[in-house]
């Protein structure tokens, strides 16, 4: 049986951005739902195998197993990637984003652009890569960085459960309030150093 951690802060700490009704669906239902749900599927099956390790054997193989175990991991991921105490990058972060994306303003824009973009449910991703530095990548549905041999450094949740109720169809502004307000850039600068 698999397990998620609690979530990182309490449920009301991220309003008015994101609003504790929101987060307690979004936490309680989803989240724990697809957790369910995998841990009925791997009856008998994956016995003593990570996550991650699970996300691996059945991408391309088994479709139900994959979903349900990648939207763990990246609720997970989207998770530690908002704090309360949202703060700016440090200089060292703020330095390899301007050298990526010219500015933090050009950044915002494109992540912001890659939010919207992803056509239907998704997420949006910071990611590190070695040619390029850092790079905006977006999945859709479960899709995840991991399996493509990419490194994440944070997420953002893209699927209309994420904002519909603080924000209704309004998903820039979500993305965009995300980056002003609530993105963890310590645990992002933490992922990029591992
Ligand atoms: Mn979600």
């Amino acid at each position: 049986m698999l397990s998620i951690k609690p979530l990182p802060y309490s449920g009301s700490s991220l309003e008015p951005t994101i609003s504790g009704k929101t987060l307690e669906f979004h936490y309680g239902k989803h989240h724990v739902g697809y957790l369910n749900k995998l841990n009925e599927l791997i009856v008998g099956k994956y016995d003593g195998t990570s996550l991650e390790e699970i996300i691996a054997a059945s991408y391309q193989k088994d479709a139900p197993v994959f979903n349900n175990a990648a939207q763990v991991y990246n609720h997970t991921f989207y998770w530690d990637s908002m704090t309360p105490k949202h703060k700016a990058p440090s200089d060292r972060m703020m330095k390899l984003i301007k050298d990526c994306f010219g500015s933090f303003e050009d950044f915002a824009k494109e992540f912001v652009q890659n939010g919207v973009g992803q056509f239907g449910s998704g997420w949006v991703w910071l990611i590190a890569c070695p040619e390029k530095g850092l790079q905006i990548v977006k999945t859709a549905n479960a899709d995840t960085p991991i399996i493509h041999g990419q490194k994440p450094l944070m997420t953002c949740d893209v699927w209309e459960h994420a904002y519909y109720l603080d924000y209704q169809n309004r998903r820039p502004d979500y993305v965009q309030q995300f980056l002003d307000k609530l993105v963890n850039w310590e645990f992002a600068e933490k992922n990029l150093q591992a």
